[in-house]
């Protein structure tokens, strides 16, 4: 245990530099929402209402929400609380990756492109209720690099993985049409096979668990009614399923085949 203090500065030092890249994403995907919006590498960062450009200080990922109490410095207008939440979330995930992974470099290094890939699919489908195919195709290479990186995962495992999910949902969606999108059938294909056929599994169940409780959050706050035909994107519940499988997917499928030895 005298690695702690060093895995402790690491995760810290993970959840800056993810916080500051979860921001950068959210503007990718947020400018690819809005028709018109410059791409994202021109033009800084501007406020909604009065189009005041922001300076340094303004964009310090969470802690320039909470310094300004999420107003702008001019107009005085709210800004959402999406914006440091997502960036909180990029921050957190980045940090668990090096906490269960520490100084495992390999594994460490597919786990955060994977977790920042999942975290710009879940952002986009959440603005567009698209996921494009080049951030699907993006994520083939941390599922390439899990080959070498997860060794304990054998390509067989990983091929049954890429069909164990998504060849369902197509079934599903064939004769319920519109009942998932193409997107979400893709990225549970690479998902499948950056995981392997028993994480995958889990991270599905897990995106059910996730996908439930958002879709009762929608109905609760009256922000969707049932029965009129309205969608919810699912993409960020697979891609936050998927992501904590990776993690410790491997522990749950153990922990649940535990119950099954006597
Ligand atoms: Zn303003």
């Amino acid at each position: 245990m005298e690695l702690y203090p060093f895995v402790l500065w690491g995760a810290a030092y993970c959840f800056a530099l993810g916080a500051c890249l979860a921001s950068f994403l959210q503007v990718v995907a947020q400018r690819a929402a809005v028709p018109g919006s410059p791409p994202f590498y021109k033009g800084r960062s501007r406020c909604d209402s009065c189009g005041h450009t922001l300076g340094a200080a303004e964009l310090v990922p969470v802690f320039s929400w909470l310094f300004l109490r999420g107003r702008c410095r001019r107009c005085g207008a709210r800004v959402s609380a999406a914006y440091p939440l997502a960036e909180a979330c990029g921050g957190l995930g980045a940090a668990l990756c090096f906490w269960v992974f520490p100084f495992q470099w390999g594994r460490l290094a597919v786990a955060l492109a994977a977790f920042f890939l999942l975290f710009l699919i879940a952002l986009q489908d959440a603005y567009t209720m698209q996921i494009p195919d080049l951030y699907s195709l993006l994520l083939c290479l941390p599922a390439l690099g899990a080959l070498w990186a997860f060794p304990e995962t054998g390509l067989a495992a990983r091929l049954v993985g890429a069909v164990c999910v998504s060849l369902p949902l197509l079934l599903v969606t064939l004769a319920m049409p519109g009942a998932f999108g193409g997107g979400d059938i893709q990225l549970m294909a690479v998902c499948g096979f950056l995981l392997g056929w028993r994480q995958c599994l889990a991270g599905f169940f897990l995106a059910l668990l996730i996908g439930g409780a958002q879709a009762v959050f929608l109905l609760a706050t009256g922000r969707a009614k049932a029965g009129q035909g309205a969608h919810m994107p699912f993409g960020p519940a697979l891609c936050a399923g998927s992501f904590l499988s990776l993690l410790w997917g491997g522990r749950l499928v153990t922990w649940y085949l535990g119950f099954f030895q006597f």
